[in-house]
């Protein structure tokens, strides 16, 4: 199979009537924003050019991320960026979860997005019917999970049903040069060992996950920037690259952040169309 083609941002801006873009590694970086992205962003807004920032962080609000933005000259508005945490809302009108009392794990962000979903925030230490894993942040880690598991557990165990959700599925961010942390994703590994371990013929007791590369989030993408015309830009073939095929959208490896592929070995459902050095000219 040949390489994915080098393409520019130019033929890019052409081709697609929409975009969607991963914000760490396409965008910004904890240091500040990448060459080019201020001006991309721009040039889209002059061209009203419909795009959305996908981002699996639940642990901070639309608008927080928007303003970190705005703060280093990438103008994207609120509205323009999609966290996982946002996909709560449809998440729990779909599976009637309005009303439910809801355990959440992560700081006030991730609260907000149950309150906002219509959940009802209860303790984890209480008999809860939702269990929602907004952030590895927030708690007391250890006497929190722990508190968790033994609700889920006596729960499941007098034969009550539970709903469980991840809305960030990552297991792992880097947290700067050389340095990483456990992602929220990791926390549901955790909980999915530990059930799989007692309830070893519940194979449905696991964790639904909303952010990439799952298609929750790139349902929501396209539904606001209402062309399925678009490319999705992203540096992680994993979670960007993966998802956009499976969603069924072209897809874009910028070459700025986290994967440098060695195309003879990089599945089909990984490999992008087409790859972009980055947006600096
Ligand atoms: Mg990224």
């Amino acid at each position: 199979m040949p390489d994915p083609r080098s393409v520019t941002v130019d033929e890019l801006v052409d081709r697609y009537e929409g975009m969607l873009l991963d914000a760490y590694g396409v965008l910004l970086t904890e240091a500040g924003p990448l060459p080019g992205a201020a001006q991309f962003v721009k040039r889209l807004n002059e061209l009203r050019k419909p795009f959305c920032v996908l981002t699996n962080d639940a642990a901070k609000l639309p608008s927080t991320t928007a303003r970190r933005l705005q703060a280093m000259g990438v103008d994207v508005p609120a509205e323009r960026v999609v966290t996982s945490g946002s996909l709560l809302v449809g998440h729990f009108a779909r599976h009637g979860l309005k009303d439910r009392s809801c355990a959440v794990l992560g700081p006030p962000d991730s609260v907000h997005y149950v309150l906002e979903a219509g959940g009802r925030i209860v303790p984890v230490h209480s008999d809860f019917e939702v269990l929602v894993i907004g952030d590895e942040s927030g708690f007391d880690f250890i006497p929190t999970m722990d508190a968790a598991l033994s609700s889920l557990f006596a729960r499941i165990d007098r034969g009550a049903a539970v709903h469980l959700v991840v809305p960030n599925p990552d297991l792992v961010y880097p947290a700067g040069l050389g340095a990483f942390g456990f992602a929220a994703g990791t926390l549901a590994a955790m909980f999915e060992g530990a059930l799989a371990l007692r309830y070893p013929d519940r194979p449905e007791l696991t964790f639904v996950r909303l952010g990439k590369p799952h298609t929750p989030i790139y349902e929501e993408g396209l539904r606001r920037i209402g062309t399925k015309n678009a490319c999705m830009i992203g540096d992680t073939l994993e979670t960007d690259i993966r998802g956009a095929n499976s969603a069924g959208i072209d897809a874009v490896l910028i070459g700025t952040g986290v994967s440098v592929p060695d195309w003879a070995t990089t599945p089909p459902a990984l490999r992008p169309v087409a790859t972009l050095t980055g947006f600096a000219p």
